[in-house]
């Protein structure tokens, strides 16, 4: 109690310190707030608020050292990350609000990607819910969790999209498509902003837009590399989802680590300046990512850091992470004329603008609640919204003769590392997540259907070539009905850094699998990856494959209770899964070419000689228990005229033995076109649940809006021509319809 006084006493005091030190009008709106303040700050203050950097950490929590305080103090750093724990960031806070001279109060980022403490599935999976509200209600928790423990800047969402599983951060996106990326951005903003964008709620936070731009399509599917692409495609590919999250109120943006045509991003005016700020009309502020400042000397684009500063600062970064460039550099850089006052003021504006949005002028220690922390901090409710958004997100592949669901008196052998570990459900980018507090695959199979009917041999590690322990995995599978083996890749092969030139299951564990399979049982592979990998050798030798990428705090529970039929899988891939690593990249919004694969001509088409065109498993690809058949696909006209919409109805009937949803599909095509258009693009979706026996119709509108594009002039628009409407299960499967627009 005593202590809560204390704080009390400090926060008042501060709050009127605050007040009187930076603003005295308080009821003035926060463009005459900023401005006052402006008029009150060195140049060196100013300087202090477009820099970022990260605390530091021991091993019982996030530290800055001494020196680095001195920064704080003096005003020269206005910002951390990776501080959290609302008793740190408190204590880091209060330096910042007492200690300086003008007692600004900081900005606390930190990657709260999916989940603070209560992990969500990785970013990938939950695109793979197809389900918004699910996606929304995760960032909100996540929101809350990381509000209550200081934090009050998410570096989320991350709206890259790719089509090269090689990547290692297709873990962290939302997968290959633009509409599906768009409103799941958005979907995500909304759950870390609030619905209404009111930031001063003390359980909202910034969100943070990146990787700007173009991130997930480096040369080669390797970290950090080249990217080289028209505009057409950037503008109608990549840009969109960047956009969404941009109009849906996120107010920062990160620049990518990227070149984009032979500029890097961060010093890229035309990203950002002309496209980001005068095009987009984005009214936040820019952040440059981690060492991006310096890094344009290894880009080759300034041989030092001084340059590295101006040429990032005048293209539109108006906040440097951890570079130091702008931190030592930019004084220089004003009082030599090559950054004018004006444009520092810009910068500043921009990011206190935020800061008072926050409310962190009216009370800086709205995010370090101890308090709030205990209450909210894995709250119950939280955990079951970890453990729902877990189930929705899995993906059937593959279940032959009705393998899934599993009966509770089945005797399972259960095989694989990955069946027994923590910290690979938790996926990369895990923030303050604790691996210990959780359950494994194993711990929940055995509590669902008791120890007994569970045998467990690990049989192999996640990564080399390690045989030794498969004789005592093939000795417990041969006493078992079924065989449930949790294969995939090991956590850290996933995320920042982690580019593969194979997609195929590291080590031995295939090797195994094979010699499971001679004992003629049925195997169930439980996958736990962060990227699709190929799986055609593995989708051949087992019955049944569930995809459970990396499932969070919770996701143990959720893989057992979809394995044993309490849950009934739904989702839905995001990316088109590959036969092979030659045919990336790969994606369903391909091209025709012109000489698309046909069986009158065999050999001079667009083709391979060695594998099929066509993947393993396509985008928006996933089973159910049950059986989805659709049927009556009705258009409410056959033209579409400017302004008006013409609706798409089909009939879905669940004709299986399972309730259970369905995630219905809308796919568009522009047969005919001033430039070449996607053979399939996806419109719209509806995920509806369905009883068994019951027949359900789903409406889609289409209008001008959904089919517009970049012509051959650049410009953006609708052209007359024929339409194809497809709606289905996935982008493979689809019933058809024409209409046109005159
Ligand atoms: C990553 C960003 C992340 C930042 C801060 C960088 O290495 O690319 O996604 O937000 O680190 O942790």
């Amino acid at each position: 109690m005593k202590r809560i006084i204390v704080a009390l006493v400090i926060v008042e005091f501060i709050m009127g310190c605050t007040a009187i030190k930076v603003s005295e009008q308080s009821n003035k709106n926060i463009d005459q707030r900023v401005d006052s303040l402006l008029s009150l700050m060195t140049l060196e203050e100013k300087i202090g608020q477009l820099v970022l950097f990260t605390s530091h950490w021991d091993v019982t929590g996030p530290v800055m050292r001494e020196s680095d305080l001195g920064e704080i103090k003096s005003g020269k750093c206005g910002n951390v990350f990776n501080a959290h724990t609302a008793a740190y960031t408190y204590e880091l806070q209060r330096i910042a609000v007492e200690e300086s001279r003008l007692g600004i109060p900081m900005l606390f980022g930190y990657d709260v990607i999916h989940g603070h403490k209560t992990i969500f599935p990785i970013s990938l999976g939950e695109a793979a819910s197809w389900d918004l509200e699910a996606i929304e209600k995760s960032a909100r928790v996540s929101a809350i969790e990381a509000a209550v423990s200081g934090i009050n800047w998410t570096f989320a969402p991350m709206c890259d999209i790719s089509v090269d599983p090689r990547w290692g951060r297709v873990s962290e996106g939302a997968g290959e498509d633009p509409f599906l990326g768009s409103r799941i951005a958005e979907a995500r903003v909304r759950g870390f902003q609030g619905k209404d964008n009111n930031l001063a709620d003390p359980f909202t936070i910034l969100a943070c837009v990146k990787h700007f731009a173009a991130y997930g399509a480096p040369v080669a599917g390797r970290d950090y590399n080249t990217v080289d692409m028209s505009e057409r495609s950037f503008r109608g590919v990549y840009l969109p989802p960047y956009k969404a999250a941009i109009n849906a109120g996120a107010l920062s943006v990160m620049a990518s680590f990227n070149e984009l045509n032979g500029v890097p991003a961060t010093s890229n005016k035309w990203l950002m300046t002309d496209l980001l700020r005068n095009e987009l009309g984005f009214k936040g502020f820019v952040v440059s990512d981690y060492s991006g400042i310096a890094e344009l000397i290894p880009h080759g684009v300034t041989d030092n850091l001084d340059e590295a500063a101006n040429l990032a600062f005048n293209s539109g970064v108006d906040m440097d992470m951890q570079s130091g460039a702008y931190f030592k550099c930019m004084k220089d850089l004003v009082e030599s004329g090559k950054v004018s006052s004006k444009s520092i003021d810009e910068a500043c504006r921009r990011i206190l603008a935020v800061k008072f949005q926050l409310g962190l002028f009216d009370n800086p220690y709205l995010y370090c609640d101890t308090i709030n922390e205990k209450k909210y901090v894995y709250a119950p409710e939280h955990l079951d919204a970890a453990y729902d958004v877990a189930k929705r997100s899995f993906v059937l592949l593959k279940n032959d003769s009705q393998t899934l669901p599993l009966n509770k008196s089945d005797k399972l052998a259960v095989i694989g590392e990955l069946a027994n570990s923590k910290r690979d459900l938790l996926g990369s980018w895990k923030a303050a997540g604790d691996w210990d507090f959780i359950t494994t695959l194993l711990d929940e199979l055995k509590l669902f259907a008791g120890e007994k009917n569970v045998l467990y041999a690990e049989g192999c590690k996640k990564f080399g070539d390690d045989r030794s322990m498969f004789e005592e995995a093939i000795t417990i599978a041969k006493g078992a009905d079924k065989i449930i083996f949790a294969m995939g890749e090991d956590n850290e092969w996933t995320g920042e850094a982690t580019s593969r030139t194979s997609i195929k299951i590291p080590g031995v564990q295939s090797e195994l699998l094979e010699k499971l399979r001679k004992l003629n049982k049925p195997i169930v592979i439980v996958l736990m990856n962060g990227r699709p990998l190929d799986l055609s050798v593995e989708s051949e030798m087992a019955s049944a494959i569930l995809e459970t990428w990396y499932a969070g705090t919770k996701g143990a529970k959720a893989i057992t209770d979809v394995l044993y039929g309490v849950y009934n899988p739904s989702g839905k891939l995001p990316m088109t899964f590959p036969r092979n690593v030659g045919q990336i990249p790969i994606y369903y919004y391909a091209k025709n070419t012109g000489r698309p694969k046909s069986p009158e001509e065999p050999k001079y088409r667009s083709q391979y000689i060695d594998s099929p065109n066509t993947p393993l498993f396509p985008f928006g690809f996933g089973l159910s228990y049950t059986s989805f058949k659709y049927s009556n696909l009705q258009l409410s006209g056959s033209v579409l005229k400017l302004g008006q919409s013409i609706s798409v109805k089909v009939k879905i009937t669940n004709s299986g033995s399972f309730d259970g949803e369905e995630v219905a599909q809308l796919y568009l095509q522009d047969i005919v076109g001033s430039v070449t258009r996607p053979i399939k693009e996806l419109k719209g979706f509806q995920k509806l649940f369905i009883k068994v026996g019951e027949t359900k119709e789903v409406e889609f509108m289409i209008n001008h809006s959904l089919l517009a594009f970049h012509r051959l002039d650049m410009s953006y628009g609708t052209e007359p021509g024929s339409y194809n409407v497809f709606v289905g299960t996935n982008s493979n499967n689809v019933l058809s319809a024409k209409f046109s627009i005159e």
